[in-house]
């Protein structure tokens, strides 16, 4: 089993640090959900990744308090959804969100989408920052922000999210977005980040032959070229082997050309995506 130790940490423009992998629970069942982090712990994720949608931060709250392990050896990010952003909707759904996970603070409260017709995400991230000055969360970010909704936030609130969580994997790559960040100290978590089994990015060349050349999996090999480009992952399996396989990825790296093989596998046109517009999503 690997440590806790193994997995590096970031530092994040507040000064906190997160671990740079961790284990992410979209789509994994109210009812399962208890089972599974718990055999995440056991792997030696550290690093937990939930959403108020999800309808599974009680499971996970289940396995925190069973796993034993030390409230500051953990980090624990949940969301607010997209119906709560006005009025005091945010200072309700952290305080549900908080006692479904059995916690005092998360480490990491982000906005799940920025939803611009509704034209309300600058008033859920003054919320947010209200929400960290109470020391319900320790860091605050956004999920899903593109770089006009970025902008719109800082000038209008002066505070730069810690994170901006998007889907990010080597068929889409979101330059624009990751280049706004890297210019403004904002760390990229990568959703989807093996491209959620939708895009054949294994079957790719340049992944096939990097896990041949290395003798990791494909899996491996994506995950590895997102740790090297310095972004943040937390990929689903409700599997433990392939939860040992997603954690089992600092012991060997990608060279240069392995890596810009696969920086050429973004087509562009925005083809690669397999989630939804954030412009779009409302
Ligand atoms: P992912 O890219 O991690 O894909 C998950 C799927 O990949 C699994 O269901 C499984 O089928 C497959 N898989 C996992 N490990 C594998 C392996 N070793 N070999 C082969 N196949 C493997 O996609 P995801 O779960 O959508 O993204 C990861 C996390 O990102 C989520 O669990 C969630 O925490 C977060 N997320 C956030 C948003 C957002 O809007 N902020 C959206 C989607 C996901």
């Amino acid at each position: 089993m690997l440590g806790v130790m193994t997995i590096p940490t970031l530092e994040l423009n507040d000064g906190n640090s997160i671990p740079q992998l961790g284990y992410g629970v979209f789509l994994v069942p109210a009812d399962e959900a208890e089972r599974a982090v718990s055999e995440a712990l056991e792997a030696g994720y550290r690093h937990i990744d939930t959403a108020a949608i999800y309808g599974n931060e009680a499971g996970v709250g289940k396995a925190i308090a069973k796993s034993g392990i030390p409230r500051d050896e953990l980090f624990i990010t949940t969301k607010l959804w997209n119906d709560r952003h006005d009025g005091d909707e945010p200072d309700a759904a952290i305080d549900e969100s908080l006692e479904k996970l059995g916690l005092d603070a998360v480490d990491l409260y982000l906005v799940h989408w920025p939803t611009p017709a509704r034209d309300n995400y600058v008033h859920a991230w003054e919320k947010l920052i209200g929400i960290r000055e109470r020391g319900l969360t320790r860091s605050i970010g956004v999920s899903n922000f593109l770089v006009p909704h970025l902008e719109r936030i800082v000038a209008e609130t002066g505070v730069t999210p810690a994170v901006n969580q998007i889907e990010l994997h080597p068929a889409y790559q979101q330059r624009e977005v990751t280049e706004w960040a890297a210019a403004h100290d904002v760390r990229i978590e990568s959703w989807g980040p093996l491209g959620q089994g939708k895009y054949d990015l294994f079957g790719t060349p340049a992944v096939a032959e990097a896990a041949t050349e290395t003798g990791r999996t494909p899996a491996q090999v994506v995950l590895r070229w997102h740790l090297q480009k310095g972004f943040i992952v937390f990929p689903k399996s409700s599997r433990a082997e392939r939860m040992r396989e997603n954690i089992d990825v600092f012991g060997f790296e990608l060279d240069a050309t392995q890596m810009g093989r696969i920086d050429a596998l973004d087509p562009l046109d925005g083809s690669g995506r397999v989630g939804s517009h954030p412009d779009e999503l409302n």
